[in-house]
C-alpha cells in the first residue's frame, strides 16, 4: 500500500469513532490519507469490548455522530442505552457509507512513529513503513488494557477472558465457575450477563463503586422521531453545555434545596435511571458536604437492593466522594448478588495473594474457577500513545517526555512533536464529557489547522512549550476546583503502579474548552509555531 516512496499527507492511527471521523474528513478535504488500525475491523473500544452485557453509558440518541445530518436521520437506534453489537453496526455502517474500508489497513499495529527530516516514519507490527507529513492518531483513551500484577498468571490453569479484548465467537460458560476481578464500569456490566449463566460466580472487588440503574428499554418510534426533531439542538448543546448533550439538573446547590425537595429530584432521576442523576445539584462535584448528600442517597438504594446485610454492606461504596471515579451504569447489578450462586469476595477485608493453578488465593481461602474474567480496566488516556513507540524532534521518546505525567497544548498537540495530533488526547475533555462530542469538535479543529497549513504552504506545525506549561497550569487549577483529585483514580493515573499522578483531563466542561480552542484557530493558531 504506502511505502516510504510515496509520502502520504495524513497517517491516521486507529479507527474507532475518532479515526474513521478523521478519515473521512481528511478524503472530503483531498488529504491524500490512510489509517493503520490494529482490529481486524472498524470500531476501536466497540470492536474489543464485545463482552456480554456491554453498552453505552450515554443515550444512544446523544451517543451518534452529530456531523451527517442524513445519518442523525435515517439510523434507527433500537434501544435507550445501545448494546456493543449495534454500536458496531453504526460504526461499520458510517465506514462503508463513506466508502473509507479501502483506506484503512486492518490487522495493523504501529509500533514506531519516528520525526525525520520533517515528515514521520511509521512503522508496523507486519513491517510495513510508512512516511506522511502529518500524523493523527485516534487510539482512544481507554484501549490499553491493564493487566493487574498478581502473582500467578502462569500458574492458572483455567480459561483467562478480558473484558476489553472478549473473544468474537460464543464463549461457553453454563455450568462453569466464573471469577470477575474488578468492578468498574464494566465489571458492574457484565456480572450481570454472566450470572445468566454461570454455575458459580465470585466477584473480587477491590472498591465499591457507586452505580446507578440504566433503566434501559426500547425506543419507541415517537421518541425516535423526536429525537431526529431535535437535531438542531443537540447541534447546539453539542457547543453550549458541559458534556456536550443536554443534563437535565435542577440548576439549585444541593445545600441550598430543602431535604424533601432534594429526595423528590433525585427520586425521579433515579426512576428515570442513566447519569443524569450526577447532575441534580450544582455543587456535588466541588463541596465535600453537598457531594455526601448525593453520595448517601447513593449508598441507601444499595441497601435496598441487597438482601444480605454484610453483602450490601461490602458493595456500598465509602471513602471518597461520589463522582470521582465514573459513575457506573448497571442493569441489575445489585440484584445479581441476592442470587444463590453469586458472591462478593471484598478484597478489602479479604485481599488476593496470589493465582493458583485452579483459582485465586485470597487471604481468607481458595477460590477453585474453571473461568477468571478481567475486568480491571486500563492504563487510560495516556497507555495508548506511549505504546506507539513515538520520537519527535531529536529523537525524543514520548515515553520519556511524559515520565512525570503527560503533557500537552489543548491535549491536540505536544512541543517537541511537531505535525502530530492526538484526537481526544490528555489535557482535552475525554471521558469528562460526551466523546462522541469531543471527537467530532477535535477532527473538526485539526481538520481545520490541516487545511490552514496546506493553504499557507507550512510545513511544519508544533505546540510551543510555554503555551503547554500554561496549559498544564489551567488543567490543574481547573481539577483543584472539584473533588476530583481526592480519588485514587484512572483519570490521576493512580490505578497503574509507578505512573506518574496527574489529572489529565481538562474539567472545565466542553462548551469551555471548545471556546478556547476556537479562540486559538481565530488568533492563528495561537501558541504553534509554524514554518
Ligand atoms: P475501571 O473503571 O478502571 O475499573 C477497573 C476495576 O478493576 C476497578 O474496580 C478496580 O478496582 C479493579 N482493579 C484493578 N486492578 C485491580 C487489582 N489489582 N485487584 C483487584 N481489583 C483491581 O475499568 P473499566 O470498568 O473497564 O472502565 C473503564 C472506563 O471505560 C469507564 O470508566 C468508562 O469510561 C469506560 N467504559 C464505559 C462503559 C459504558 O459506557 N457503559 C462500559 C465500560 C467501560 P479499584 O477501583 O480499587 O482500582
Amino acid at each position: 500500500m504506502c511505502n516510504l516512496d510515496a509520502v502520504l499527507d495524513i497517517a491516521v492511527i486507529g479507527a474507532g469513532f475518532a479515526g474513521l471521523h478523521m478519515l473521512d474528513q481528511l478524503r472530503r478535504y483531498e488529504f491524500s490519507c490512510h489509517a493503520y488500525e490494529s482490529a481486524i475491523g472498524v470500531g476501536g473500544t466497540w470492536f474489543w469490548n464485545r463482552y456480554p452485557g456491554a453498552r453505552c453509558d450515554v443515550e444512544s440518541v446523544d451517543y451518534a455522530y452529530l456531523h451527517d445530518p442524513e445519518l442523525h436521520e435515517t439510523w434507527q437506534w433500537s434501544e435507550r442505552f445501545a448494546a456493543q453489537p449495534e454500536i458496531l453496526r453504526y460504526a461499520e455502517h458510517f465506514a462503508d457509507r463513506r466508502g473509507l474500508l479501502p483506506h484503512i489497513t486492518f490487522g495493523t499495529t504501529v509500533t514506531g512513529a519516528a520525526f525525520e527530516d520533517g515528515a514521520w516514519n511509521l512503522t508496523t507490527d507486519t513491517g510495513e513503513r510508512v512516511r506522511a507529513r502529518f500524523v493523527v492518531t485516534a487510539v482512544g483513551c481507554m484501549s490499553a488494557a491493564h493487566t493487574p500484577p498478581i502473582p500467578g498468571w502462569e500458574r492458572f490453569g483455567g480459561t483467562v477472558l478480558r473484558t476489553s479484548r472478549w473473544p468474537a465467537e460464543p464463549v461457553e460458560l453454563a455450568g462453569r465457575r466464573v471469577g470477575v476481578i474488578g468492578t468498574g464500569s464494566s465489571g458492574i456490566q457484565v456480572v450481570p450477563e454472566l450470572a445468566k449463566e454461570a454455575a458459580e460466580l465470585v466477584v473480587f472487588q477491590r472498591t465499591a463503586n457507586f452505580s446507578v440503574p440504566a433503566r434501559n428499554r426500547p425506543l419507541t418510534q415517537q421518541e425516535r422521531n423526536a429525537a431526529v426533531a431535535r437535531y438542531e439542538q443537540q447541534v447546539h448543546d453539542a457547543r453550549t453545555t458541559r458534556f456536550g448533550h443536554a443534563v437535565i439538573g435542577t440548576g439549585k446547590a444541593a445545600l441550598e434545596t430543602d431535604p424533601a425537595e432534594r429526595a423528590v429530584e433525585l427520586d425521579a432521576r433515579w426512576a428515570r435511571g442513566g447519569t443524569h442523576i450526577v447532575a441534580t445539584f450544582t455543587d456535588t462535584g466541588r463541596d465535600l458536604r453537598a457531594n455526601a448528600v448525593l453520595a448517601d442517597y447513593f449508598r441507601d438504594r444499595v441497601r435496598e437492593q441487597v438482601h444480605d446485610p454484610a453483602t450490601a454492606r461490602a458493595l456500598t461504596p465509602t471513602g471518597y466522594p461520589i463522582g470521582t471515579k465514573r459513575l457506573c451504569v448497571d442493569d441489575g447489578y445489585y440484584e445479581t448478588f441476592n442470587l444463590p450462586h453469586v458472591r462478593l469476595v471484598d478484597l478489602r477485608a479479604d485481599p488476593i495473594q496470589e493465582l493458583t493453578r485452579t483459582g485465586v488465593r485470597t487471604i481468607g481461602g481458595d477460590h477453585e474457577l474453571d473461568v477468571l474474567v478481567l475486568a480491571t480496566g486500563f492504563d487510560a488516556f495516556t497507555g495508548a500513545l506511549t505504546r506507539l513507540g513515538i520520537t519527535g524532534r531529536d529523537g525524543r521518546a514520548l515515553t520519556e517526555v511524559w515520565r512525570d505525567g503527560p503533557r500537552s497544548y489543548l491535549g491536540l498537540a505536544m512541543a517537541g512533536f511537531p505535525n502530530l495530533f492526538t484526537l481526544t488526547g490528555p489535557g482535552s475533555t475525554m471521558v469528562l464529557s460526551n466523546v462522541l462530542r469531543a471527537i467530532e469538535h477535535h477532527v473538526e479543529w485539526v481538520r481545520d489547522l490541516l487545511v490552514h497549513a496546506r493553504e499557507h504552504e507550512l510545513t511544519e506545525v508544533e505546540a510551543l512549550e510555554p503555551f503547554q506549561d500554561e496549559w498544564a497550569a489551567r488543567l490543574a487549577e481547573l481539577a483543584s476546583g472539584t473533588l476530583y483529585p481526592r480519588t485514587d483514580s484512572y483519570y490521576l493515573g493512580a490505578n497503574i503502579e509507578g505512573k506518574a499522578r496527574v489529572f489529565a483531563p481538562f474539567a472545565g466542561g466542553l462548551d469551555a474548552y471548545r471556546r478556547i480552542c476556537d479562540a486559538v484557530a481565530a488568533e492563528d493558531y495561537r501558541g504553534f509555531r509554524t514554518a
